[in-house]
Parts: structure tokens; C-alpha cells; sequence
């Protein structure tokens, strides 16, 4: 956030020439005045819903070019960006006046217009076409547009609560991800936190407190981190200048979201850039880091060698700093971080005009994507790459009848069967993608068609599909199934799940039914009769162990609890009376792996494998807990293998892994384009013991080089 964050630019046209002749000397001072007191007069009169003078957007406009050190061009087409559609000035006149490229940049910019929301597919592909292809003419158009959307932003204060929404979910839908393709960084996190702000007030006040509160403390750590960077720079003799980072509000909420985390375990708050000149100098840099604190497995990315769409470059790790504190670490050449700020629109700056080579591979996709737009008769295939690129949350797949279906990443068909209708989900019995059977819970691509089979002899959803569906829909649809479906089943599966868990504190459900004190509970949770609550359990809308906690006063339970020891999925905790325990997902502990519990602030104790990096900064709050588990309960476990790459290869490692009785939750595998194809899995074991078992037998299918547990690293951000 900056401190133009309420939008009142006082600027003048004086301060932005200054501006101008700074990165400029040669600037056409002259056009650009002309430029202004054209717009000025074509606008005069009109008003800001700020009450500024209208003038004053386009020159605010003009002012975040040039912040990017834009070309004269550029900067007169921001001053005259709203002449043609507010103002009612021809597109003749701006030619004559200011030249043809100024006049196409203009109308680039009134063509593109409002964008509307993000409602119904077609509408979309059209909104985006139309920005497309005023981009095609030049790029230009775009920077222009975004800078306009960031002034608008700034200043959205002033508009009315339902339109401030409207342009606040625009921005965040379409033209922060493409600040963000283009690689102009500075802009799509300004966009973004302002689109946060307005969407989610109560969110982003909340959490710009908790980060502000905490900034004291976090600048203290990052200065003394810096302080011992630079002395390890010092002594290797290598010259380099050390910066802190700040992470903005938008990203960290995603991360909570994601992550499900709470701001307390969000800790890559902390973040330090290193830059220098030489690009082999990065990576002394880096081995010297990582000499300094021990890097945390899996989070080095090396987007030097391999950089990302945008052409972002960068090498990125995460350590483990002072006070066992992760701290992310930036390494860069200058100019790979003038061009991650600055990104696409480094084209057109003044000082770099005609540097074409990186401009070139960034513009790449651009082309690739024009390329598409040409080939329109195709709009599934060009949405399909534009929506991989720029909105990757989201599936766009389709009926056999080329209906368009949009869906969270992840979905599976049989989200698709309850997104076409809840009859075709509960009679779904298998599944065709692009014409192949695949299972129910094949992870859905953009563009597929899917195709549902339905048996009328259908027996409705199976209760596995809880866990493998995607959508709140699809969900609910189930749920409501097995309400109606299997009543008394539910009730007799949650009389046996409530016993079981009364019984864990030493209590017996038939003494607390003849108290009365179920009906009360029943009561109290909003259920009409006892068997209704039993019911409720069985189709797990609500958990045993929050009814537990609502028929037995908490006291009760550390009374009962005294002579047993915490305890949750197969796991006892010493010394604590916890109800709440519970597997970490990053590292799958398994009996009988060595574990630690990790006292939690949200969600009690945590049970991590000792050698999970997230375990490990952590350390602090550790409490030792050991295994102790229920037959018949099984683990999630993930496995990789890597192998040489040959057909048939996940096949066989499918078999070999069945072969051994062992359920498969997921795989995927990736070639890694060097002739190594790796292989993760998600499969149930019930100990280590039926894992080595798979893992031996994995190692055997031919080509197979290694096999390993999956130990987590953090998740990596830039
Ligand atoms: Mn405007």
C-alpha cells in the first residue's frame, strides 16, 4: 500500500514533466502539455466523484506510466485516455492533433470500454477477445487501461457500495491476473489489495491490524537477518545489497485460505531480497544462505534456469532462520528485479527501446495467445489456454453436447454429474473423458468433455464421495441423499459412533438417555428428536465429539479424562487433557513413524512426523505423543517413486501397488523432460509395516530408481 492509497493526487502537470525529464531528458515536454491542456479543456467542468476536477484522473493516470518510466507516447495517450468516450472528441481530431499512434492508443483504450462482470461464459470470451485484440495492435493499450483501473481503484472510496463491489471483483477477476501475466508486478499487487479491501472489508481491516501490530517486532528480525547476510557477503567478499520484503494483505490472506492456517502459523510474513549484478554471483549467494541457516527441504526454486510463464527469473529458498523462524529468501540480478517490477511494460521504456531479446520471450505468450484469437472458430480451445493462464482456480469442460461447465480445480465427474443435475449425480455409475473411461474421482482438465453414465439400477451416491468431491453442491446433494435414504441406517451408525465416543471418558450413553440429558443436548442443537441427532451424526453433518462436548460439561470430560491421556486418531498425547487431536495432512505420520504433537493455538495438537520441516520450526511447542492404534483404521500416506520414463509406467506401478491390497487415493506423475518421469501417490495403510510392503514392491517394477516417503517443503510463493 502507498500513500496514494485515498487517491487524492495533488499533481500537477509540472510535477509530472519533472517526473518525466528525470528518466527523460530528452522528453517531447511540449506534446505532453499540449496533451494536457486538451484533455483539460475537453474535460473542464467535469467532476470526480471526489469532487476533484476530472483532469486530475488522467494526469494520476498519466503519473503511474510514468512511475513505470514510460515513452512519451504512452504518457500523452494516458493524459487523453477518457476524450473520446467522456469527452466526445472524434478520433480525426486527436490524429491531427497529436499524430496516429497517439489517436490508435486512445481509441484502443475507449474500445475496450467497461468489461462487466464476470457472469456467463460467452459473455466473457467476448469481453476478453475485445481486450485482446486491442492489445494485438499494441500493447500499450493494456498498460494504459490498468493504469486507469489502478486510479479508479484508488479513488473507488467515492463511489457507491454495489458499483464499488462491481469494479472491486472486476479487477480482482481480470485485470489483476493480467497485471500479473504481464509480469508488471507492482501494479497487480496494488490491484489487488485495493479489490481486497473493498470485497472483503472486515478480512483486510482485520488482518492489516494483525500485521500492523506485529511490525514492530518482524522490521527488529528482519534488520538483524540483514545485518547477518551482509556480514557472511562481506567476508565472501561478494558485493550486494540486502533488502527486507513486504509481503502485501491480499497474498497472506490467500495463504490462510489455502493453507487453511491462521494468521499465527502464516510465517513466511518474513521475507529478504537479495540482489546483485552478476547472475552466476546469485547462486554463491544462494550456497552461502544456505550456509548460514539450513534450507527447508523441497522450497528451493530456481526460476533462473527455468523461468516462469511470465519470464520471471529469480532464484527463491526458505530457511530456517534465527529463533527457528522460516524466512524467505529472493535472490536476483538488478535487472531480473527491475523486470519482475516492471514486467512487460520494461518494452516501452524510454531507455530501453529497442532491447528486444527478454522483451521478446515475454511477449511470447502474448503472440501465442493473439495466435489463438485468430483462430477464433475455436473459442473453446482459446478459452481453455487463456483461463490455464491467467485464471488458474478454475475447469472449463463440457457436455457431450458442448455445453460449457465451469468448475473448481480439482472437481471430479462426479462434481460435473450434480453441476448438469442432482439426478444424474446420484444415478452417476461411471464416467467418459474425451471418449475413455476414467475413474470417478479423475481430477477434471480444462476442455474435457465428459460424459456421465447413469444406470437407473443405481443404488445413489456412495458415501466415498464425500471425500472425493469438490463442490459445495455436489456435497450438499449427497448429504441431503443420505439423509432421506438412509435414516435409520444414520441413526444407528450415529448411536454407535456417540457411544464409542462417550466411552473414550469413561461414560455410558444408555445412563446419560435415562437422565435425560439427550434430549436435552438434542434440544439444544436444534433437533427435534434424539434420533434425529443420532441421524445427524451418521451422515456426519455433525461430529460425535462436538455433541460430547455439548452434553458433558467440559470439567466433566478433564475429570473423566484423568486417568487416560489425550488422545485422537490412534494417537496418545501425554499430559494433556485435549480433545482435539489430530494427523498433520503435510507429512502423513503413520504408525509406527516417530512423532511429535505440535500444540496448536486452533486446532490443539497436531501430530507431525520429528523430521517434518513444519514440525521442526515449530519445536517450541512440542509435546510427545505416541502411537496407540485402533484396529481397522487406516492412514493416508504419500509415496514417490522416480523412474525412467516408458509407457505403461504408471500402469505398472498402479498394479504393483494394488497387488499388495493397498488403497490408491490419488496419483499423478510428472515428467521432469530429462527422461525421469516422478510418480506421487496417495494411498491408506494401516502401519509402516503394509508401507514398506508397497514401497518394496514399487521398487521392483522395472525402470524405478527410487522410492521415498513425501516429506512436505513450505508452499512456495513468489
Ligand atoms: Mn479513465
Amino acid at each position: 500500500m502507498t500513500g496514494k492509497e485515498e487517491g487524492r493526487s495533488d499533481i500537477g502537470i509540472e510535477d509530472l514533466i519533472s517526473r518525466i525529464l528525470g528518466y527523460n531528458p530528452n522528453s517531447d515536454v511540449e506534446m505532453i502539455r499540449r496533451a494536457y491542456s486538451f484533455a483539460e479543456e475537453t474535460h473542464r467542468g467535469r467532476m470526480r466523484n471526489s469532487g476533484d476536477p476530472y483532469i486530475t484522473h488522467c494526469l494520476a493516470t498519466a503519473e503511474i506510466l510514468a512511475e513505470l518510466e514510460m515513452d512519451d507516447l504512452t504518457i500523452s495517450a494516458a493524459i487523453l485516455h477518457d476524450t473520446m468516450e467522456d469527452g466526445g472528441v472524434r478520433k480525426e481530431e486527436i490524429e491531427e492533433r497529436f499524430g496516429a499512434k497517439i489517436a490508435e492508443l486512445v481509441d484502443g483504450v475507449t474500445v475496450i470500454g467497461s468489461l462487466g462482470l464476470r457472469t456467463e461464459w460467452e459473455r466473457q470470451v467476448e469481453e476478453w477477445r475485445k481486450m485482446l485484440l486491442a492489445m494485438a495492435k499494441d500493447v500499450r493499450v493494456i498498460l494504459i487501461k490498468l493504469a486507469d483501473r489502478l486510479h479508479n481503484m484508488r479513488t473507488l472510496q467515492y463511489l457507491e457500495e454495489d458499483k464499488r463491489r462491481r469494479i472491486a471483483q472486476e479487477t480482482l477477476d481480470i485485470y489483476a491476473p493480467l497485471a500479473g501475466r504481464l509480469g508488471i508486478w507492482r501494479l497487480k499487487w496494488e490491484l489487488e489489495d485495493l479489490a481486497f479491501r473493498y470485497l472483503k472489508p472486515k478480512e483486510y481491516y482485520e488482518l492489516a491490524r494483525r500485521v500492523a501490530s506485529k511490525r514492530r517486532e518482524r522490521e527488529e528480525y528482519v534488520e538483524r537477518v540483514k545485518e547477518m547476510v551482509r556480514e557472511k557477503l562481506r567476508e565472501a567478499g561478494i558485493s550486494a545489497e540486502v533488502q527486507g520484503r513486504a509481503k502485501h494483505l491480499f497474498s497472506i490472506y490467500q495463504k490462510m485460505l489455502r493453507q487453511g492456517r491462521d494468521f499465527d502459523e502464516i510465517h513466511d510474513l518474513i521475507g529478504i531480497r537479495i540482489l546483485t549484478e552478476e547472475e552466476s554471483t546469485c547462486y554463491t549467494i544462494l550456497s552461502l544462505v544456505h550456509s548460514l541457516w539450513i534450507p527447508i527441504p523441497g522450497t528451493l526454486d530456481d526460476y533462473i534456469a527455468r523461468p516462469k510463464g511470465n519470464n520471471y527469473r529469480s532464484l527463491h529458498t526458505t530457511v530456517i532462520g534465527p529463533a527457528g523462524r522460516p524466512l524467505e529468501v529472493q535472490i536476483r540480478t538488478y535487472e531480473m528485479h527491475r523486470d519482475a517490477e516492471t514486467g512487460i511494460a520494461a518494452h516501452w521504456r524510454y531507455k530501453e527501446r529497442g532491447r528486444k531479446g527478454e522483451d521478446e520471450k515475454r511477449i511470447a505468450w502474448l503472440r501465442q495467445l493473439l495466435e489463438w484469437l485468430r483462430e477464433l472458430k475455436n473459442p473453446r480451445e482459446f478459452m481453455e489456454s487463456l483461463k490455464d493462464d491467467i485464471i488458474p482456480d478454475r475447469v472449463y469442460v463440457f457436455t457431450p453436447k458442448g455445453e460449457i461447465k465451469e468448475l473448481p480445480v480439482g472437481s471430479t465427474p462426479i462434481d460435473f454429474a450434480y453441476a448438469v443435475h442432482t439426478e444424474i449425480g446420484h444415478r452417476c455409475v461411471a464416467a467418459k473423458v474425451n471418449g475413455a473411461m476414467v475413474p470417478l474421482r479423475y481430477e477434471l482438465k480444462n476442455g474435457d468433455i465428459v460424459e456421465i453414465i447413469t444406470s437407473p439400477h443405481s443404488r445413489g451416491p456412495s458415501r466415498d464421495w464425500l471425500k472425493i468431491v469438490k463442490t459445495a453442491r455436489a456435497r450438499t446433494k449427497i448429504r441431503q441423499w443420505f439423509r432421506m435414504m438412509e435414516y435409520e441406517e444414520n441413526v444407528a451408525r450415529g448411536r454407535e459412533a456417540l457411544e464409542k465416543e462417550l466411552s473414550r471418558v469413561g461414560m455410558s450413553l444408555a445412563a446419560l438417555q435415562k437422565e435425560g440429558k439427550l434430549d436435552l443436548a438434542a434440544g439444544e442443537l436444534g433437533f427435534k428428536e434424539v434420533d434425529d441427532l443420532f441421524a445427524a451424526i451418521g451422515f456426519q453433518e455433525i461430529s460425535a465429539r462436538q455433541v460430547l462436548t455439548k452434553i458433558v460439561p467440559v470439567e466433566e470430560i478433564r475429570v473423566g479424562r484423568r486417568e487416560r491421556k489425550g488422545s485422537g486418531p490412534g494417537v496418545r498425547v501425554d499430559g494433556l487433557d485435549c480433545l482435539s487431536v489430530r494427523l498433520a495432512r503435510c507429512c502423513s505420520p503413520i504408525p509406527y513413524d516417530k512423532i511429535v504433537g505440535i500444540v496448536t493455538k486452533v486446532k490443539g495438537i497436531t501430530i507431525h512426523r520429528d523430521i517434518c520441516p513444519n514440525a521442526r520450526v515449530a519445536w517450541a511447542r512440542k509435546v510427545d505423543a505416541e502411537w496407540n492404534p485402533v484396529d481397522g483404521e487406516y492412514y493416508d500416506v504419500i509415496i514417490e517413486a522416480d523412474a525412467y520414463d516408458r509407457a505403461k509406467l504408471l500402469e505398472n506401478i498402479l498394479n504393483a501397488i494394488s497387488d499388495t491390497r493397498t488403497t490408491i487415493k490419488e496419483a499423478r506423475a510428472k515428467a521432469l523432460g530429462n527422461g525421469i518421469t516422478v510418480s506421487r501417490f496417495t494411498i491408506s495403510v494401516r502401519d509402516d509395516k503394509q508401507l514398506q510392503e508397497v514401497m518394496a514392491k514399487i521398487k521392483r517394477v522395472r525402470g524405478v530408481t527410487d522410492v521415498r516417503r513425501y516429506i512436505p517443503g513450505e508452499a512456495k510463493a513468489t
